[in-house]
């Protein structure tokens, strides 16, 4: 199914993230654990490319599994910023050989050794450029694309970080996923502002439950999310009882997509990180909700 179907019927839905192995031996336990999560029947699952500490060597293998054993429709992630030409048309090439319908177009972060190489050479430098290049290669694929409330890192300010959102938009995203947030009144004022700029594709807002004290400092450096005072304050109690943490943050992220419901936004992304448990509670707190 391609998601810009999902995304343009009526009902909510919630969706959720796993990430590809980082070594081969753990191969075995991270299917495991994608296999578990597409069992509880998401609107659909993304399988990130190289985030995450996965690699990028099995994205495809997972998606094509989670789609064709468990009939849940995949979102695969692929990014560009180190790849040749060559490589990403392999790459689209393998993807529609397997059924994949639907793309996260991405550039990828920067590594040290990226910064230091001559950007000239790079044959992709913005995600747009691989959007660009999937459009070209004739592939039929519903693309999506990222967004960040909080605005990109390398961004100067948000009006620049938007009018390069739109080209996106403009060179063929059906729809954006977002960056994590933990307030959601950042989401909404994004949101006012991307439509008055003219992106009206649909925009799938990103909820991590942090279920570990661990993975706030990580959030913050790496995404530069904002923590409101009553997230801190739930960390400062929890954070050193991993059950009571993987409680409260659960809770939090529950509030935070009840609210979005609430507030008119239909679907909705968890970024589960390969947490069958995290995923079955969330689905259980909003059963009814989602009916
Ligand atoms: P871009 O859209 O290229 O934007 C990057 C920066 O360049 C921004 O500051 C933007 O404003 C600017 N920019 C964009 N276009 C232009 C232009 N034409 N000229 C000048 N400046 C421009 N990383 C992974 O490695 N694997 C994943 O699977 C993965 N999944 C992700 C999923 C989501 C929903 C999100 C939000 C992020 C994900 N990431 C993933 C991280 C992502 O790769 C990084 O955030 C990366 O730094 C930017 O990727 P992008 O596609 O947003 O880049």
């Amino acid at each position: 199914m391609k998601l810009s179907e999902l995304f343009s019927q009526d009902k909510l839905s919630l969706s959720f993230e796993v990430f590809p192995p980082k070594t081969d031996s753990a191969f075995d336990s991270v299917k495991h654990a994608t296999e578990e999560i597409a069992r509880l029947h998401p609107s659909f699952m993304s399988v990130t490319y190289g985030a995450g500490g996965g690699t990028s060597r099995y994205t495809l293998e997972i998606a094509k599994n989670i789609k064709q054993n468990y009939g849940v429709p995949t979102l695969a992630h692929l990014t560009c910023v180190s790849s040749t030409r060559e490589t990403v048309r392999e790459k689209i090439e393998q993807m529609k050989a397997a059924g994949i319908e639907n793309v996260m177009a991405l550039r990828g972060d920067l590594t040290p050794e990226l910064e230091k190489s001559d950007r000239s050479a790079w044959a992709y430098r913005h995600a747009v450029d691989l959007i660009r290049d999937i459009k070209e290669s004739g592939a039929d694929f519903c693309i999506g694309g990222a967004c960040y409330p909080e605005i990109h890192p390398e961004s100067v300010d948000q009006k620049e970080d938007i009018k390069y959102l739109k080209q996106k938009v403009d060179a063929g995203c059906s729809f954006l996923t977002t960056q994590m947030f933990f307030d959601n009144n950042l989401f909404y004022n994004f949101m006012y502002k991307i439509r008055e700029a003219g992106i009206t594709v649909p925009v799938v807002p990103g909820i991590m439950p942090i279920t570990r004290a661990g993975q706030v400092e990580r959030a913050v450096t790496l995404s530069g999310s904002f923590m409101p005072q009553r997230f801190k304050a739930l960390v400062d109690k929890f954070g050193s009882s991993p059950r009571a943490m993987q409680q409260a943050g659960i809770a939090y992220a529950t509030d935070q997509i009840i609210d979005l419901f609430a507030n008119g936004i239909k679907n909705v992304h968890v970024y589960s990180m390969n947490n069958p448990d995290v995923a079955a509670n969330i689905l259980n707190n909003l059963s009814d909700i989602l009916g």
